[in-house]
């Protein structure tokens, strides 16, 4: 089992860690769910037609799905905001630029799924991370910039000091990079309220935290 890093240092670890499934796999369950008649593996050639549409998509817009996966996120960073209504609202008006009412229309299904399978993903994350919801979306771009990395588990988010720490496993050869966007979320969080989201700085007082303005209020003079 790979080693825990805390902080840029090693330590050996025996908790276990969060690994996600790729987005598409993911998506399965709420495909069968929510368009049981594309999931079905169809007995007849003519049923299977939908099947591989839906996944004839996923091959050759992939990137183009996630992306319009991760803008709803990046402008929904709150959970309670991810609703299915909204999720559904948002991939009707993707793909616009798809040749094809077929194809769009498959590829609105693949988002909506997608979205609904990735945001589940973030909510099973979210219950590892012991900060204020302003810092989540932070975490969970960390994440998805490790998640592919070999041995990569993640373990953990907490507030210390008013900074975020990151805790996570990943095999040596993983390490350079899974360390790189640990510091890009460190220092996107030391400038990001934890509260809310918005530009903040660190504050202090009888203890520190990161905060803008309106979170900081009178108790956090500088
Ligand atoms: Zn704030």
């Amino acid at each position: 089992m790979p080693d825990r890093i805390v902080g840029g240092k090693v330590i050996l670890d025996q908790r276990k860690s969060i690994s996600i499934e790729p987005i598409k796999e993911a998506a399965e369950p709420f495909l069968q769910r929510l368009y049981p008649g594309i999931w079905q593996q169809a007995e007849s050639d003519i049923d299977q037609i939908l099947r591989l549409m839906y996944d004839g998509v996923w091959r050759d817009y992939c990137d183009e799905i996630e992306a319009d996966i991760h803008a709803f996120v990046d402008s929904h960073p709150v959970d309670e905001h991810r609703t299915e209504p909204a999720i559904k609202a948002w991939s009707q008006q993707c793909g616009e630029k798809l040749e094809g009412e077929y194809s769009q229309s498959y590829y609105r299904v693949a988002v909506h799924v997608g979205l609904v399978a990735y945001v589940n993903q973030m909510r099973e994350l979210r219950r590892k991370m012991s900060c204020d919801q302003g810092w989540h979306r932070i975490v969970e771009r960390f994440h998805d910039a490790c998640a592919l990395s070999t041995g990569f588990g993640f373990l953990g988010a907490h507030e210390k000091w008013g900074g975020l720490r990151i805790t996570y496993r990943c095999d040596q050869v993983a390490t350079e990079a899974c360390r790189e966007a640990e510091r890009v979320a460190i220092e996107h969080a030391a400038v990001t309220c934890e509260t809310c989201g918005q530009p903040g700085k660190l504050r202090q007082t009888a203890w520190r935290k990161t905060l803008c303005d309106e979170h900081a209020g009178s108790r956090y003079n500088d």
